[in-house]
């Protein structure tokens, strides 16, 4: 066993920390107040390659793996949770779709201007029905001649209302199921789809989400992800890469959290001494850095299983579940050693109380999440 993280993927860490320091962390009350993300800060990241980090280089991917993507998303979650959720949506979940379920010539086209920046990705797979119960979608695509023809309708996509692309799950054969669910690449500007109005959120503010319509979208059959009926399957693997790192993320949020508590527990004092060096301020600090290291371990294994070419969906559920609730955790805590300051909106730890809300319920819930691990105990005892 090897704990050793490779020494470019240090580098690339380091120098994203240090991007971070410099060009996302002084915009993060910027980006919640003016609920975006500040133009040039979005080209930047695009032109360093952010946009891209997992994706082969053959397609003008960073090529740093899960791994990789993972450190990165570690730091980038530090600054402000919209980020790591604009990234993650486009890359994990819509770009993962796309390079594991597309052909050389989808690649070359999408997953290249996803690489580049030329393309934003979204992933739409939820409907007004259809939330845990991903399987049972509404949205129908039905051939003819050379295209299909889909009606239908997705909820709370992110990155929906700005996305140059979507991939889109539709039922082709409703008698099949999960089996009868295929995934499609949709342009922005594609004749029948329409937008519902910007959904206004809890959190996560700079990042955006909005329903979308279908109303006879004709999308050419090329723009078809692998052979009929084999969506569902795509979609569940890449989920897999997004629920680590999602967990990526909220290790990166988590962290955020423990160095600012830190600070304020030996800057703060009350009592005629720094609150730090109260034993129930120290407690929570311990909890939450061992919390945090445990969540990071999980974060890495998993990872690591996904650039083995392993299938990893038991830990991707067991670091999903449990890294979303350890953020939830530490930012309670967090919030309980500043005290009445992180309960004003100016305060980052009110944000980053608010923003971890969501990790336990996208991408999977924490039921079913535990739905996952469980079924697999109970389906192989000698795991
Ligand atoms: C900010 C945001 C961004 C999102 N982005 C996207 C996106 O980009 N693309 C996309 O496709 N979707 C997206 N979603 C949708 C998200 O994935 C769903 O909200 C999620 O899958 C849960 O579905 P639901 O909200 O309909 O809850 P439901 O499925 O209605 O569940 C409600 C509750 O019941 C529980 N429950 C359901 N079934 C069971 C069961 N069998 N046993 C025990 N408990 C159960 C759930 O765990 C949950 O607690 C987003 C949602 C939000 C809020």
């Amino acid at each position: 066993m090897d704990f050793e993280i490779p020494e470019e993927l240090v580098d690339l860490k380091k120098s994203i920390r240090e991007f971070v320091d410099k060009e996302l962390l002084p915009v993060s009350q910027q980006v919640e107040d003016e609920d975006k993300i500040p133009d040039n800060v979005m080209k930047q990241m695009k032109e360093l390659g952010y946009f891209g980090l997992p994706f082969p280089e053959e397609y003008g991917g960073m090529g740093v793996g899960y791994l990789g993507y993972c450190l990165a998303l570690e730091e980038i979650g530090r600054a402000n949770a919209a980020y790591s959720n604009i990234l993650g949506a486009h890359t994990s979940i819509a770009g993962g779709t796309i390079n594991l379920g597309g052909n050389h010539q989808q690649k070359d086209k999408y997953l290249r201007g996803m690489a580049e920046g030329r393309y934003l990705g979204a992933f739409g797979l939820t409907e007004p029905g259809s939330g845990s119960d991903a399987a049972s979608i509404r949205t129908t695509a039905v051939k003819k001649g050379d295209r299909y023809i889909i009606n239908g309708q997705k909820i709370w996509i992110t990155n929906g209302p700005y996305a140059d692309l979507i991939t889109v799950y539709a039922t082709t054969d409703k008698t099949l199921g999960a089996r009868g669910i295929s995934a499609f690449i949709v342009e922005k500007g594609t004749p029948g789809l329409d937008y519902g109005k910007t959904d206004h959120k809890m959190g996560l503010h700079g990042s955006h989400t909005c329903p979308l319509f279908f109303e006879d979208m004709e999308v050419p059959e090329e723009n078809r992800l692998g052979p009929e009926g084999t969506g569902f399957y795509t979609a569940m693997k890449a989920l897999d890469g997004g629920r680590v790192s999602l967990a990526a993320g909220a290790v990166g949020g988590a962290q955020f959290m423990l160095e600012a508590s830190v600070k304020h527990a030996q800057q703060r004092h009350q009592f005629g001494k720094a609150i730090g060096e109260n034993q129930a301020i120290q407690w929570m600090l311990a909890d939450m850095e061992t919390e945090i290291h445990a969540a990071r371990l999980m974060v890495y294994h998993a990872a690591w299983l996904l650039d083995q070419g392993k299938r990893a969906s038991h830990e991707a559920a067991i670091v999903k579940v449990y890294a979303s609730e350890m953020a939830g955790r530490v930012a309670d805590k967090a919030v309980q050693i500043h005290g009445g300051m992180a309960y004003m909106h100016d305060s980052p730890i009110e944000r980053g109380y608010r923003d971890v809300r969501i990790l336990r319920i996208y991408e999977g819930t924490s039921e079913v999440q535990r739905m996952i691990i469980a079924g697999d105990l109970l389906k192989n005892s000698s795991r």
